[in-house]
């Protein structure tokens, strides 16, 4: 019988630790079951790896495990291997890959707890007689963590032992809790509403801030939760209490509200024959059905194509009739309630939901109904690659090519799209990427391995795609200072063109969606005396001007500033506000069309839970003639009576330094191009762009995927990025440049060494140099890439230098991001 076991600790550690299963154990370790052991001086909740029965070598000082609180293993054999997976090729601390492979609540640290015991005697030294004081206070029983939060650091642990051990307290070690309690939430709802201006400066006369969140408030539709304006938005809660005090507003404490998408509508009771193109699409994806191995498919379909309905019928077929289980995983699920409201209509109860509004002991409950299988089909956004879905049959992936698959931060940095072509070929499942717009790594795959391509050419009712116009912005620029010589410099928002289809719009009832992948009021803002522009403390990027509440906002780290109304430089007062973001057009368009329902849809307004999903659900009841947003307006929507799209600046993202800016931006134009004339009144496209001959707009305009794509493939060549090589990003920060550079050079010297002594000339080293934003949260950051032909000499180059490397200074940090998505 095994008596050692190997455990990962949730601690960002490459390694595994060998601990003895103490014989009251024996019966209980399993691989994938948790454990809490002792690691240092804390206590931890690890995952078994493997059993081990003769240790090859035996650590000297091999430690017990102290408790298995698992009745059955969290991790089922076939997540235990994948998670393994993606730890080996992520080069992924595994404690820190089993952590997000599981609900929240599964990992929770396990803690110690003081009692007191009936053992009379005294405390020895000052400290000593503070814990005990405090025990006292606490009734005889507090958690060591709440006592170090009181008490402040010390040894504190040391001193319980200590007591512990003239028998004055007890210790117990709290297993981690199985099921987490659910949340309540405290909500903010305004009571009144101030209709002039007067009464504002009047009411707030000397609480700005108060009158900052109260127009906050309204802006966003009257309520927020407090978490977020206090989290998120920093603001202060005395604030909040203000406003409560003076009778603005109340507080009340909500449950964490039944889950909305489960009670959600199934939308679609009608039930389509699917199209000649969808039948034969449906009918070669199960084909391969159950074969080993089953396959990989890309669904490439237009806009409008009707892809959900082919991903519908293959589960019908394989889920209803054959008893499987399923994984469909969404960009993001709060953002596609159509689709979630058609899955839920074909397969109602079989649906389990893992979104991110859900409470973790919500969370918790779908993944037991998984992994029991009361539900077989999981919808989610990333992680939900990692369900516990009982026999598997298909992993679907709609909007494959989207970026928010790839998870960058913090470690593991998986793709989801990889980790599910690996789950499904274990699984014999068959695994079906979708999109209108592949990524390039897919369509180059159909071409050069084994992955078979699928195509739904044409719209749905053989509507046309929507004709698309670009707008010349120079252009623009010149009439407008023609027409008006003393009007505002730079581009106007809306072109002449812009504004007069949308002025068509409104008149005919008929509604609008506006893209602009921008928030906030303006990008920067400078001095036009001495150019200093308003930059972040901690990063190396320029503060955002957010109009509502009035702030400098940093995207990075959310630091946040007042506006100044002259420059701290130079103390002119005139300062240029450039870079339009969503605010401003809210605001532009709310000047041009008084009359016109708007709503803005970005990070900033998207505050609740629910808030995407209310917005949305305006649109969809006509109560919204123009949808104005980010890049979040531009997936999935299915609006028949939007009948104009336009961007405002198909530029924004153009010229970032990065190999995908161009691949990005010809998904997003269009993806959104794709929302327009989806119903029987048609639809068109207006592209407002300063760069009009760009490849990446002009191919968008012709609906062009191929001749982007051969184009982009060609671009890619030299110097060469994926899909030509496969590439690592090494990420070496800390607080002095210097020393980050040195750690850079140093890694850079350690691996040519390596590559030398290995004869390894396949891999190349690029760099090392600073990153494009080369400094965030107040610590440099400098780059090396890795590109190599071939997977797995690179692989097994990452994990060499991930347990062996060592940087010259401590407080450096080392990050292996390997097939990044983005280099900035
Ligand atoms: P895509 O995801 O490819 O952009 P959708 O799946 O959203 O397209 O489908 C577009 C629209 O066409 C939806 O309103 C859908 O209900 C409708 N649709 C799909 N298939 C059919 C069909 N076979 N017959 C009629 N309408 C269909
Ligand atoms: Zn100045
Ligand atoms: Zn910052």
């Amino acid at each position: 019988m095994s008596s050692y076991a190997r455990v990962a600790v949730p601690r960002p550690l490459h390694q595994t630790f060998l601990y003895r299963i103490p014989d009251s154990l024996i019966q209980t370790v399993e691989p994938g079951c948790r454990v809490l052991v002792p690691f240092g001086r804390q206590h931890l909740t690890g995952w078994v790896e493997e059993l081990v029965s003769d240790p090859e070598k035996l650590p000297s000082n091999v430690r017990d495990i102290i408790d298995a609180p698992d009745l059955e293993p969290v991790l089922t054999p076939e997540l235990l291997a994948l998670c393994r997976w993606v730890s080996h090729y992520y080069v992924a601390p595994p404690g820190l890959t089993y952590r997000a492979a599981l609900p929240a609540g599964l990992s929770t640290e396990s803690s110690k707890r003081l009692r007191r015991t009936r053992e009379k005697g005294t405390a020895r030294t000052a400290a000593e007689g503070k814990l005990l004081a405090l025990l006292d206070r606490r009734k005889g029983s507090i958690k060591l963590s709440s006592a170090r939060k009181i008490l402040g650091p010390g040894p504190w642990s040391q001193l319980a032992d200590r007591l512990a051990g003239r028998a004055l307290v007890e210790i117990e070690h709290e297993a981690p809790t199985v099921v987490p309690p659910a949340r309540s939430r405290q909500v903010i709802t305004l009571r009144r509403e101030m209709q002039t201006l007067q009464e504002r400066d009047r009411l707030f006369a000397r609480a700005p801030r108060q009158r900052e969140m109260f127009e906050y408030l309204e802006s966003v539709g009257g309520r927020s939760e407090v978490a977020h304006l206090v989290e998120q938005l920093q603001m202060s809660r005395s604030v909040v209490f203000g406003l409560v005090e003076k009778g603005f507003a109340e507080l009340r404490v909500e449950e964490a509200p039944t889950d909305l998408f489960a009670s959600l509508p199934a939308t679609e009771g009608t039930q389509h024959t699917p199209t000649k193109a969808q039948a034969s699409a449906i009918k070669r994806i199960l084909t391969v059905a159950g074969k080993s191995p089953p396959g990989i498919f890309v669904l490439k379909g237009v806009t409008g194509s009707g892809k959900t309905l082919v991903y519908i019928e293959v589960l019908r077929e394989l889920v209803a009739r054959q008893g499987k289980g399923a994984i469909v995983l969404v960009p993001e699920i709060s953002l596609t309630p159509q689709t979630l409201g058609r899955f839920r209509a074909a397969f109602g109860d079989a649906v389990a939901l893992l979104h991110s509004a859900l409470s973790e002991g919500e969370r918790y409950a779908a993944w037991q109904a998984l992994r029991n299988g009361e539900k077989r089909i999981v919808i989610g956004a990333r992680s939900a690659i990692f369900a516990p879905v009982q026999n598997l049959g298909a992993i679907i992936m709609d909007e494959e090519h989207e970026s928010s698959y790839k998870q960058s931060d913090p470690s593991p940095r998986y793709h989801a799209r990889n980790v599910a072509i690996v789950r499904a070929q274990r699984a014999c499942a068959l695994c079906v990427l979708g999109s209108a717009t592949p990524s390039l790594e897919s369509w180059w795959n159909t071409k050069s391995a084994a992955w078979q391509l699928i195509e739904l050419p044409d719209r749905i009712g053989s509507r046309p795609l929507p004709a698309v116009q670009v707008v010349d912005m120079r252009e623009e620029r010149r009439t407008s200072r023609a027409t008006h010589p003393g009007g505002p410099k730079g581009s106007p928002v809306l072109s002449a063109t812009l504004h007069k289809a949308l002025e068509a719009r409104l008149r005919k009832g008929e509604q609008s969606i506006l893209l602009l992948n921008r928030r906030g009021y303006s990008t920067f803002i400078q001095c036009r005396d001495c150019g200093a522009v308003q930059g972040c403390q901690q990063c190396n990027v320029s503060l955002t001007h957010h109009l509502r509440p009035p702030r400098l906002v940093c995207h990075h780290c959310y630091h946040q500033r007042p506006v100044p109304s002259a420059c701290p430089e130079c103390g002119s007062r005139d300062l240029s506000h450039a870079g339009v973001g969503t605010e401003q057009v809210e605001r532009v368009l709310g000047e041009a069309f008084t009359s016109a329902r708007i709503a803005r849809m970005d990070v900033d307004t998207t505050s609740g839970k629910w808030s995407h999903h209310e917005i949305l659900g305006r649109v969809e009841r006509g109560d919204v003639d123009i949808l104005l947003g980010t890049q979040m307006i531009a997936k999935g929507l299915d609006f028949p009576s939007v009948t104009l799209v336009g961007v405002i600046n198909a530029d924004v993202g153009l010229n970032l330094p990065d190999f995908r800016a161009s691949e990005r931006t010809f998904q997003l134009l269009t993806q959104v191009a794709g929302r327009a004339g989806r119903g029987p009144a048609g639809g068109e496209v207006i592209i407002q762009s300063s760069l009009p001959g760009h490849y990446a707009v002009s191919f968008a305009i012709d609906h062009d995927y191929d001749g982007f794509a051969a184009r982009e493939i060609q671009e890619r060549a030299a110097p060469t990025y994926p899909p030509h090589t496969r590439l690592a990003n090494l990420v070496f920060s800390g607080a002095s440049e210097p020393r980050v550079q040195e750690a850079a050079q140093s890694a850079l010297q350690w691996l040519e060494n390596l590559l030398k002594a290995q004869r390894l000339d396949s891999i190349h080293l690029v760099g090392p140099a600073p990153c494009p934003i080369d400094r965030i949260r107040n610590r440099w950051r400098w780059h090396l890439l890795l590109k190599s032909q071939d997977g797995s000499p690179l692989g097994r180059v990452l994990r060499y230098f991930a347990l062996k490397f060592e940087p010259p200074a401590t407080d450096l940090r080392t990050e292996i991001d390997r097939d990044p998505v983005s280099l900035l």
